[in-house]
């Protein structure tokens, strides 16, 4: 609904304020109390909200917004209790909530906006909002408003809505003006709105830009592919987009939007190159806590189907209970296209960028708006260049190299919403699978994006894994910044052979360091940490080369007569299907099989909770090569993020080690000879 020009409280609605005293949160929800922006500080107020508070995982195995709202908080934890209980938000009559600095932080999910919009909250007050969480606002028509706003609305003032637009690119405030993406969308098709026309002259354009611009669709001119047009950062245009997918996360929820807004026979676009993945629950069922929530995963399969056969996107649903791959994995092997703008609802779609397209996450509203469209609109993003020189030494890999730039980079924030562009004479020394790590963990930076690229490597791996693909007619599609390119972020020369083996460690709870990604330390200096759990896969390190790098140092290790240490599990999964039989065709599958590792099918598994590898205690450390490090994404346990490399050494030796070519044979050598 479209809000009015001035925006006001409505009589007899009410203010909930998320302050740092629970009691008061408490009070608040019962009705006892009703607090004003004048009697509190900013500091009294909640900040991180993270949005795996706002809807845990469980409660996004509801596709409908009306029940998801009913789970809203469920992850504010007090105590070992809800501080929100079922339906509390809902009936508490609430149409603003208040918090501090960086509402929304964590995962993009959408479904937390949801929450609190189907509970009747029409204006998100906070200091600050994470980026993503910010746009799922505008999405869902949701007003953004800051503290003294809020003195004002409870003075009783009528503020005009263009305040609550201030800071936004001309086309968002179209979009909040017309009360969020979907009636923006159909006010556009039906002619009643204007978008600007980008007017930015000829200028040195980074990849990203490049991809941009090629696919600008304001004026509703059409957009010849060779045309030369051009972008910079900050222009607010309107896009094509190439392809995306969704999984049986986010599918239902998508088919449930299109339906609710379009009616139950709309169309999509162009489905040849959308899709739909089952990869992220595939071994739910095996988790026990997950198991009670088996039928709900069941309708977002059923659901997810249905979405596939409705509107013919391509279907990589799982056969025989096995699924083709990860999303990620699996749209970079078969159909993400060199010069490509794609969009998907989950937060690595990042990954694609190692074909040398542009390719980002989005929620559920955006991707049911743009897939039945074919368009989105987007505010051009800064760009941030990583120019690599020299050579990994042995036993260093892109994932070091990621760790390396999440600590030094990442966590002084120059990536933040930033496309990472990695460029240089270091690209040509990475293979496809390991540049791939490096687009994947763009999102781990807070990164817009990462993109690569293009080279004779890239050539040759899309022709061995597309046979008869025809590569000239992608090359011409492919993208290089121009000389004199404009990098916000800067250029940051990074010499490979100056890397060591890294890990991310998983903070400390007593002195207030949170587990995260960007705990980047040197492996030589983190000291003795015995493991319970190796654990290699996930759509980062689930590739061929990783495969590959398992599989080198078991192979050393049984060579040299080690086993696996006893008490830690060692778990591999596989990236795809097609990675898969690469293993099993190639032997390594039965190397893994005589070290006692369990090869585990394709999927996200342990990633993401629903799989073997999770912990199941607080006490168990696991060694992990998977993305994020984020407290119980795998489990209450605490999780070091490693390369493969690492992840296998340290099976074998019981503690996070780094591996070094010859180390066990060395090792076995150096054993004292018992007589
Ligand atoms: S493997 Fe993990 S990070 Fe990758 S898509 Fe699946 S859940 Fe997400």
């Amino acid at each position: 609904m479209k809000p009015p020009e001035i925006i006001r409280l409505t009589p007899g609605k009410r203010v909930l304020f998320l302050t740092k005293d629970p009691d008061l949160v408490r009070r608040q929800l019962r009705g006892e109390l009703d607090l004003r922006m004048e009697g509190l500080r900013v500091e009294d107020l909640l900040d991180d909200i993270n949005t795996d508070a706002m809807t845990p995982a469980w409660v996004c195995f509801s596709h409908r917004p009306e029940d998801i709202a009913r789970d809203a908080y469920a992850g504010l934890i007090v105590d070992g209790k809800r501080l929100f209980e079922r339906d509390a938000l809902i009936n508490g009559n609430f149409e603003v909530i208040v918090s501090g600095y960086r509402k929304g932080v964590g995962s993009s999910r959408e479904t937390a906006v949801q929450a609190e919009k189907w509970s009747g909250i029409r204006i998100a007050v906070a200091a600050s909002f994470a980026p993503i969480h910010a746009r799922n606002n505008i999405s869902q028509g949701v007003l953004m408003a800051d503290h003294e706003m809020l003195k004002r609305l409870q003075a009783g003032e009528g503020i005009p809505l263009e305040e609550f637009c201030q800071g936004w690119d001309p086309i968002t405030q179209i979009v909040i003006r017309e009360g969020g993406l979907f009636p923006f969308s159909k006010a556009l098709a039906a002619g009643e709105i204007e978008l600007p026309k980008p007017d930015t002259g000829p200028r040195p354009m980074t990849m990203a830009e490049k991809i941009l611009a090629r696919h600008l669709l304001s004026g509703g001119e059409g957009p010849p592919f060779d045309s030369q047009r051009y972008v910079k950062p900050g222009d607010a245009v309107v896009v094509s987009v190439d392809g995306g997918y969704t999984h049986e996360f986010t599918t239902a929820q998508v088919h449930y939007f299109l339906e609710q807004e379009y009616g139950t026979d709309y169309v999509v676009k162009n489905p040849g190159k959308f899709a739909v993945f089952e990869d992220h629950l595939i071994y739910a069922d095996e988790v026990p806590k997950m198991r009670v929530f088996v039928d709900k995963i069941e309708t977002l399969r059923e659901l997810q189907r249905e979405f596939q056969r409705h509107t013919g996107v391509r279907d990589y649903s799982a056969k025989d209970r096995i699924s083709p791959g990860i999303c990620h994995e699996v749209a970079r092997e078969q159909f993400i296209d060199p010069g490509d703008f794609i969009q998907a609802t989950d937060s690595h779609t990042c990954m694609g960028g190692v074909n040398n397209a542009l390719t980002w996450g989005v929620g559920a509203t955006e991707y049911a708006d743009l897939i039945h469209q074919g368009f989105t609109q987007v505010e051009v993003p800064e760009s941030i260049r990583f120019e690599l020189t020299g050579k990994l030494q042995p036993g260093v890999t892109a994932k070091d190299l990621m760790l390396y730039i999440l600590l030094n980079h990442a966590r002084p924030q120059a990536t933040l919403d930033r496309v990472m562009e990695f460029t240089g004479p270091g690209i040509a020394t990475l293979s496809m699978d390991e540049r791939a790590t490096l687009t994947n963990m763009a999102t781990e930076c807070a990164a817009k994006t990462a993109i690569v690229v293009a080279d004779g490597e890239t050539w040759r791996w899309l022709a061995e894994w597309r046979p008869g693909i025809d590569v000239e007619r992608l090359k011409a599609r492919a993208v290089a910044p121009d000389p004199g390119a404009e990098y916000a972020g800067g250029v940051h020369t990074i010499d490979l052979s100056a890397l060591r083996p890294m890990v991310a460690h998983p903070g400390d709870p007593d002195r207030g360091i949170p587990s995260d990604p960007t705990n980047g330390a040197w492996i030589d200096e983190i000291g003795d940490v015995p493991v319970d759990i190796a654990y290699g896969g996930s759509c980062t390190a689930g590739k061929i080369d990783d495969l590959i790098f398992y599989h080198q140092v078991v192979k050393e290790a049984l060579d040299a007569g080690f086993k696996i240490a006893p008490g830690v599990r060692f778990m591999i999964q596989c990236g795809s299907q097609a990675v898969e039989d690469f293993v099993r065709r190639n032997g390594l599958a039965d190397t893994f099989e005589r070290a006692g590792v369990q090869l585990i099918h394709p999927g996200c598994g342990a990633c993401i909770g629903c799989g073997p590898g999770v912990s199941e205690t607080a006490d168990e450390v696991t060694v992990s090569a998977i993305n994020r490090n984020y407290k119980g994404r795998s489990g209450p346990g605490k999780l070091w993020l490693a390369s493969p490399l690492t992840v296998a050494a340290s099976a074998f030796t019981g503690r996070i080690t780094a591996y070094e070519p010859g180390m066990f044979a060395r090792m076995a050598s150096e054993r004292p000879v018992l007589v």
